[in-house]
């Protein structure tokens, strides 16, 4: 089963998958997430992806799809793709890999969310590097200030993009970029199930998985 989640930086992508994955026991595979992992292991890929990153820039697609690829097989095709496909390329690249494999898209999550609102959310975003626990200075706080709940005395950090010149960039990515992903998925029959992302967290996770469970469970 593959679930895919769509929405600009900021829209709580990451923060839904891991409730999705807990409801579908699937596989969440965030390419952000990779490329980190990659460039904290000092990889090639983590080397040639790190300044495409730090500007807010994409990486390109071929690395990206390769990236993705392999991680999808490793998943058994089981998996929630939170930031992937990010170009219409890669979203057409990715249909023919799920084909080769006899696999398909079983449902697109598209975050709708205003700019103005993710910016917020992306500076005060605040992160464990031993679990990967996401926070929020306002909306998402730990119980102890600056330190992860379940890895108790790990000190939360910001990611190194998430500063407001970046942001800005990353924002502008997406507009020029990613946000036609939708309208590749419209455009071929697709059915693409707008969330209004600017509400509470439950709130948006209930409209998901309710969607999703009559969506896919009943298939
Ligand atoms: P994305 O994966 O789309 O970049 P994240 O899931 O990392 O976004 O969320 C960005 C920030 O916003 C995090 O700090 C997270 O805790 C916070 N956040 C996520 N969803 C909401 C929400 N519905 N309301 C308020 N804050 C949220
Ligand atoms: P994210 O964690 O999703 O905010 O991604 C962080 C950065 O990783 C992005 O700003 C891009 O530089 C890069 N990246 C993540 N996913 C992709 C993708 N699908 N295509 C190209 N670049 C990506």
């Amino acid at each position: 089963m593959v679930i895919v989640l769509l929405g600009p930086p900021g829209a709580g992508k990451g923060t839904q998958c891991k409730r999705i994955v807990d409801r579908f026991k699937l596989t969440h595979l965030s390419s952000g997430d990779i490329l980190r992992s990659e460039r904290t292991a000092g990889t090639e890929l983590g080397k040639k992806a790190q300044s495409f990153m730090d500007a807010g820039k994409l990486v390109p697609d071929d690395l990206i799809i390769a990236m993705m690829s392999g991680a999808i097989t490793k998943a058994k095709g089981n998996c929630v793709l939170d930031g992937f496909p990010r170009t219409v390329v890669q979203a057409s690249e990715l249909d023919r890999e799920l084909e080769r494999k006899g696999n398909s898209i079983d449902a697109i999550v598209n975050l709708v969310i205003d700019d103005s609102v993710v910016e917020n959310r992306i500076t005060g975003r605040r992160s464990c590097p031993a679990c990967g626990a996401v926070y929020h200075l306002e909306s998402l706080k730990p119980k102890v200030d600056g330190f992860c709940d379940k890895c108790k005395g790990q000190s939360l950090t910001q990611r190194v993009d998430d500063t407001p010149d970046v942001i800005r960039e990353r924002l502008k990515t997406y507009h020029q970029q990613t946000s036609a992903v939708v309208g590749y998925y419209t455009g071929a029959g697709g059915e693409v199930l707008d969330v209004d992302a600017d509400r509470a967290i439950d709130a948006v996770t209930a409209e998901i998985i309710k969607n999703l469970e009559s969506l896919i469970l009943a298939k």
